[in-house]
């Protein structure tokens, strides 16, 4: 793949002047210390990979537990374990020249026979210029069936651009604090608070996202000043106000609790609606998207645990409950219709019962538009063609043509349609045409299955629309 000129000769320098810096090697050797095990043996008998400690436990395999003696929190395994592979991507922001330089480093820990060893190789370079990033690959960087390895024993030659098609394990990965501080001090970013971020967070992030965009807003800033470092991820969703309440969306007194349980910006968002100190029921009103809409109608904890707890029961068919309700008149302050206790039944009661109150509001509005529209019923000796004179007729009309008229219903009934009915004049209960007029005029006419007409029908329907829907005197 080409690579531009200048991005030729930046990679040519870099791996020139490109070293592993000390704070960068103690990074390294941190996640290394995380890339052990536990090997648990007979009657428990446990080692630490880590630091050679023997000790006993009752743990289960596939656990965490601490070793008491290095004291890393690491997975128990048993000791039948053949091999066990680690990884992780190790990332380290440098600078050639006044370009920006996102070092991307894959840490690869193999354990086999009681021993784990450990290999370090930088597959990426990601130049970040202008707010825009472009990544350059190693030739350690192998392809196996569209899922991207590294070659940790292939010794590099070259670098070429990312083939963006490949599954790579994305360009997340863990940032070196160590030293951040320092070369952020030249830019922009110097009080950004950019670095007390990633020191505090030991995860996978999208640095990339952070240093061009999200760490650029004062909001980031204050975020981490304030210690709310999972709100800090989402710096860009917070406008300015003048006090907490504005800023947050909770009076003051909550920032104690949001910073106790570090909340994420979802977590919040149920806080301001619920604004109970409560991070359990927090935790279990995350996973439902129409909080804010319930929130109109019900108290969300008595909901939760009355309503939405229960396995059968899901907040769109308690949504749909609750509007049917208002629409009913229903007593919108009443318990027992707001926590209904078979939401299920419930909710099929209310619903019927409020296409019944529409159907029937609609064929009163019906009837009353026949006085007008009887005027232009027509015969002659094989045929009729008269209004469609109830909701019901509309509904078994559907039904034995099988198109979908019952549809119109409301249109009809507000007089944005007109629908008419031809039938045999020996059969007139039987179902055969129907007709949609708009402005007196046929919109369109259909017989079962929504096709066409006969010719001797349609040469009526003309005949209909000529003399009676245009008045024209034959
Ligand atoms: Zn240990």
């Amino acid at each position: 793949m080409y690579i531009r000129k200048k991005y030729r000769e930046l990679l040519n320098l870099a791996d020139n002047e490109f070293i592993i810096p000390a704070t960068f090697q103690k990074f390294i050797m941190e996640r290394e210390k995380l890339h052990n095990l536990i090997i648990k043996g007979k009657r428990g008998i446990c080692w630490c990979t880590c630091c050679g400690h023997n000790f006993v436990s009752q743990t289960k395999v596939n656990c965490l537990i601490k070793c008491p003696n290095c004291k890393q929190k690491l997975l128990v395994k048993t000791d039948r374990l053949q091999s066990y592979i680690f990884k992780d991507n190790l990332q380290l922001l440098d600078k050639i020249q006044d370009t920006f330089v996102l070092r991307t480093f894959e840490l690869y820990s193999y354990y086999s026979n009681n021993n784990v060893s450990h290999n370090i190789t930088e597959f990426m370079r990601t130049f970040i210029e202008n707010n825009s990033a472009i990544d350059f690959v190693s030739d350690q960087v192998c392809n196996h069936m569209g899922y991207m390895y590294v070659s940790h024993f292939r010794p590099r030659k070259s670098w070429r651009g990312r083939n963006y098609r490949w599954s790579y394990r994305d360009i997340r990965g863990m940032v070196c604090p160590y030293g951040l501080k320092r070369i952020l001090s030249k830019t922009v970013l110097k009080y950004s608070q950019l670095d007390t971020f990633i020191s505090k967070e030991r995860d996978y992030i999208n640095f990339v996202d952070y240093f061009t965009r999200l760490a650029h807003y004062p909001s980031f800033e204050l975020l981490i000043k304030m210690k709310l470092f999972n709100l800090a991820k989402s710096a860009d969703k917070f406008r300015s106000g003048k006090n907490f309440q504005e800023v947050f969306g909770v009076p003051k007194t909550f920032y104690t609790f949001i910073k106790k349980h570090n909340l994420s910006y979802e977590q919040l968002e149920v806080l301001i609606l619920i604004k109970k100190e409560d991070i359990k029921l927090i935790n279990k009103l995350l996973r439902f998207n129409n909080l804010e809409e319930l929130s109109r109608y019900v108290d969300l904890e008595e909901a939760y645990y009355k309503v939405l707890k229960v396995k059968r029961n899901n907040e769109y068919d308690y949504l749909d409950y609750l509007k049917a309700c208002v629409e009913l008149q229903y007593p919108m302050k009443d318990k027992k219709v707001l926590y209904p206790k078979d939401l299920k039944f419930e909710h099929d009661r209310v619903t019927n019962l409020v296409e019944v109150v529409k159907n029937e509001a609609n064929d009163r509005l019906i009837k009353q538009r026949l006085k007008t529209l009887n005027q232009n019923i027509y015969q002659n000796d094989k045929y009729i063609i008269f209004p469609a004179p109830s909701i019901e007729s509309l509904i078994e009309e559907s039904n034995q043509l099988e198109h979908c008229v019952k549809t119109y219903s409301q249109r009809y009934a507000l007089a944005e349609t007109d629908i008419y009915f031809l039938r045999n004049i020996n059969d007139k209960d039987k179902p055969l045409v129907t007709i949609e007029v708009q402005h007196n005029n046929i919109v369109q006419a259909r017989i079962k299955h929504n096709d066409n007409p006969s010719k001797e029908q349609q040469k009526f329907l003309d005949l209909w629309q000529a003399k009676i829907l245009h008045r024209i005197v034959g």
